[in-house]
């Protein structure tokens, strides 16, 4: 789960980590206000669930509340779009107004977990701000990596090779491995798959302070952390997705045309990567899970047909728990009332299945059946 900055910074604050004097604001007369009392040098900020904002022109720096008024106005109600954003952008409904710093140097600060060391690692680089994905492609050498044993705990040692790495003045050592072993417990005592500082800023009188924040909430661990629901905002997530959470379906959007439903995540992927050989793109990836009923597999399957990019559709069922005539009930129960307007590809396997291809072939959907993934594939292609 994805939350805004300003949900971070307060996290951040609670956890001991610096970061500037602000507040929320849904209105240009709030931020303006906000203005007046931090003392008329804002940045305002568009609170959206993507980074790149600062190239966008998301992050604006003003002189006065009557322009903090107008930069408010100017992001408030709109689309921003970012290059982690999709074309259409994602809608501005809060701006974070704070004092601006008088920055001399960024620094890039973040944790996430290293899949294949099965640790934390930490990654923090002198070259931070608003290029790192560059310095990250071009020069990974500029990028410093500690891997935490999670059982052992961050180590004072490791914070203090980090900021020696790091280059960072004397004066400010013990600032710096204080903020690091902070954003290390923000890391676990909330969580997340990421947490990220970038710029972590110093400022020209020495001081170093979290300009922007991220942390993503490890969706597998909210149950632990019930104060954590309130911090999500579905305006920010793509609505099929958040449609598909509420009924317990795993399902990510995709930029292809082929929708797909499978039954596994296993079997998901693989599906995904025979419409690849098929040359083309799948439209989402969707597990309805292995003991799915006939409901959750309608809800899966009107799912795809409401995407509109789907364009054609392919069903990849082995059925074990959930039984093929289910599985095909399902499908024929989204399509009840609907003009099929897709062409649709559906490969079954295993229990009931000749009971589940009846089913479907005695109802007035028109199904291309076929029996294995590469037929599937070949049925694809031919329904370019
Ligand atoms: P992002 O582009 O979405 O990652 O947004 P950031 O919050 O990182 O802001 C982008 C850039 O704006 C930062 O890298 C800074 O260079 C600049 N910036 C943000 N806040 C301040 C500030 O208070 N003072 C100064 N001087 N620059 C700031
Ligand atoms: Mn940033």
């Amino acid at each position: 789960m994805k939350i805004h900055e300003y949900q971070a910074k307060e996290i951040l604050t609670a956890y001991g980590i610096p970061t500037s004097k602000g507040g929320v604001a849904k209105t240009p007369k709030e931020a303006q206000i906000l203005a007046e009392q931090i003392g008329g040098k804002v940045v305002v900020k568009a609170q959206i669930h993507a980074g790149g904002r600062g190239v966008a022109g998301g992050v604006k720096l003003v002189n006065s509340p009557q322009e903090a008024y107008d930069a408010a106005d100017a992001l408030l109600g709109k689309n921003l779009v970012t290059h982690q954003t999709g074309a259409s952008g994602v809608p501005v409904q809060n701006v974070l107004v704070e004092e601006t710093a008088e920055v001399s140097k960024e620094y890039y600060l973040a944790i996430v977990v290293d899949s294949d060391a099965k640790t934390p690692v930490i990654m923090a680089s002198e070259a931070g701000g608003m290029d790192i994905e560059e310095i990250a492609s071009t020069s990974p050498e500029k990028i410093l990596k500690v891997s935490v044993d999670p059982i052992v705990g961050l180590q004072g040692y490791q914070c203090r090779t980090l900021a020696y790495g790091l280059n960072i003045p004397a004066d400010s050592i013990r600032s710096a491995t204080s903020i690091i072993t902070n954003l290390y417990n923000v890391f676990q005592g909330k969580d997340c798959s990421l947490a990220e500082i970038n710029p972590l800023a110093m400022t020209i009188d020495g001081q170093l302070i979290a300009l922007d924040a991220k942390l993503n909430l490890d969706d597998d661990s909210l149950f632990r952390h019930p104060e954590s629901s309130s911090l999500r905002d579905k305006e920010q997530e793509d609505p099929l997705e958040v449609e598909a959470i509420d009924a317990g379906i795993a399902y990510i959007k995709l930029d292809g045309d082929v929708g797909c439903m499978v039954n596994g995540a296993g079997l998901a992927m693989a599906t995904m990567d025979s419409i690849y050989l098929a040359n083309a793109m799948p439209a989402n990836f969707l597990d309805v899970g292995g003991g799915a009923s006939e409901e959750q597999v309608a809800q899966a399957f009107r799912l795809i047909l409401s995407d509109p990019s789907v364009k054609r559709i392919l069903v990849n069922i082995f059925g074990g728990i959930l039984r093929c005539d289910v599985a095909a009930k399902g499908i024929v129960e989204a399509c009840t009332g609907i003009k099929q307007t897709v062409p649709i590809v559906v490969r079954m396997l295993g229990t009931n299945v000749e009971e589940g291809k009846e089913i479907l072939n005695a109802s007035e959907l028109s199904v291309t059946l076929v029996d294995d993934m590469k037929e599937a594939a070949e049925a694809i292609k031919q329904s370019a």
